[in-house]
């Protein structure tokens, strides 16, 4: 494999064999490619795409650079595991690993750090004080085996090769590209060793698939992925155009998911979980369809099975489950409509760049995350407010980050005269 060549043929827009591209990316691992000429080969790639062929090789080639896991093998049990492409105020883990280990169904998940407008599980998880999301591929196993749940972060023997290209796409302007997005994220849940998992794959303003037809673009080629693989996959197209639930920020998000397996919280928070975890348990070895298992998801919330999973879990994590031990900021400041109206947008990303600039999230990897602070969306969209009343709640460190936030909020938001409800589940593929 000569590099220069490789890289020139794709710019020229060829395709390239599945044993080059291999080659080519075990050697970036072993650091005998620099990162300028995978950085090339990203960016030749953005333009240039890649065949369904080049993206399973690429996959392949990332799975093969660390150690696999196989959970299901292990635990002599069908796993499943839910991913989602990232979005504002997205939570959903939190709350559907219990639901789905109350009904039942083992669930083994590795998370992310946020990057950028989106945060990531393991940044909320570590407002829970104490909870520990270093977990080791045997204590992962053994807390799956022993109560079913367990969610810890990217162990650094899966996938390096997506570790080392994420961060080089992350300042080559390559990541918004599907075909590496899925690679990138199918690699991961291969390694994983889950035999089943629901993809949410995000669309709107607050995504990284503007579209409906990007994002079923994407989906399209993560389904390929996983069908390749052997893994049962289902995609959920969902509605990223405002923020999930109400609240955004770390610790905020957690109490919003514990009110939730509570049998309280936003609706269209609630509805994702059900839904998801409906899906979920249809994919795994109980049986079930899709419509029972959102039956068992809605009775797991109601009976309190759901809420014992959450506090086993987080219990077992070295974490306290009370949401009286999450952080709180400061200074809680409510944000007043300037107008009655129904709420007609709810712009993700603005409201994100907000709960960011109170330090809930981070612009760089290394920069430290502000547990407590963030946004409570008191209005969403379709829903009446008056003149006067909260749209929203800042919580900020002091009152001058208060004060700074309120403009950037409030141009968040756009009222109307009419409601103009949206759904939010788009569409399911599989
Ligand atoms: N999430 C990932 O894991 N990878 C990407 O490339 C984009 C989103």
């Amino acid at each position: 494999m000569n590099a220069v060549e490789l890289i020139e043929r794709k710019r020229n827009g060829e395709e390239l064999p599945a044993d080059e591209l291999r080659e080519f990316i075990s050697a970036y691992v072993r650091d005998e490619v620099p990162d300028y000429q995978a950085a090339a080969l990203m960016m030749a790639v953005w333009f240039r795409g890649l065949s369904p062929a080049e993206t399973y090789a690429l996959t392949e080639a990332m799975v093969a650079s660390g150690e696999t896991l196989d959970l299901a093998e292990r635990l002599g049990r069908r796993v499943v595991d839910k991913h989602s492409t990232g979005g504002v105020g997205d939570k959903t883990t939190i709350a559907l690993g219990p639901v789905v280990a109350a009904c039942g169904v083992p669930f083994g998940k590795m998370s992310g750090r946020g990057l950028g407008h989106t945060g990531g599980t393991l940044d909320k998880l570590e407002s829970i004080p104490g909870f520990r999301v270093e977990l080791s591929n045997e204590e992962l196993v053994d807390q799956v085996r022993d109560i079913g749940l367990a969610v810890a972060g990217q162990s650094a023997d899966l996938v390096p090769a997506d570790r080392k290209l994420y961060a080089l796409r992350d300042v080559t302007a390559t990541i918004d590209e599907v075909s590496l997005i899925a690679a990138s994220i199918m690699s991961k849940k291969i390694a994983g060793g889950a035999s089943a998992l629901v993809l949410d794959v995000k669309v709107g303003e607050g995504a990284f698939m503007r579209t409906l037809a990007d994002g079923r673009r994407l989906a399209q080629e993560m389904l390929a992925l996983g069908r390749q693989a052997g893994m049962d996959v289902v995609c959920e197209l969902t509605d990223m155009g405002q923020p999930l639930g109400r609240a955004v920020g770390n610790a905020l998000e957690v109490r919003e998911a514990y009110d939730t397996l509570a049998g309280g919280g936003p609706a269209d928070f609630r509805e994702l979980v059900v839904d998801s975890a409906g899906q979920l348990l249809a994919l795994s070895d109980l049986g079930v369809d899709e419509a029972e298992g959102r039956r068992r998801a809605e009775d797991a919330l109601a009976d309190g099975s759901a809420l014992a999973a959450y506090d086993r879990w987080i219990h077992t994590q070295g974490g306290d489950p009370d949401p009286a031990a999450l952080p709180r900021a400061a200074v809680v400041r409510p944000v007043m409509a300037p107008r009655s109206g129904f709420v007609r947008e709810l712009w993700a990303r603005e409201v994100a760049a907000v709960a960011m600039s109170l330090g809930a999230g981070r612009q760089r990897k290394e920069d430290p995350v502000d547990h407590a602070v963030g946004v409570v969306c008191s209005a969403k969209r379709g829903e009446r407010v008056e003149e006067g009343e909260p749209l929203a709640e800042i919580h900020a460190r002091d009152e001058s980050a208060a004060h700074a936030a309120e403009a950037g909020l409030l141009s968040a938001f756009e009222i109307g005269d009419e409601p103009e409800p949206r759904p939010l589940i788009l569409d399911v593929i599989r």
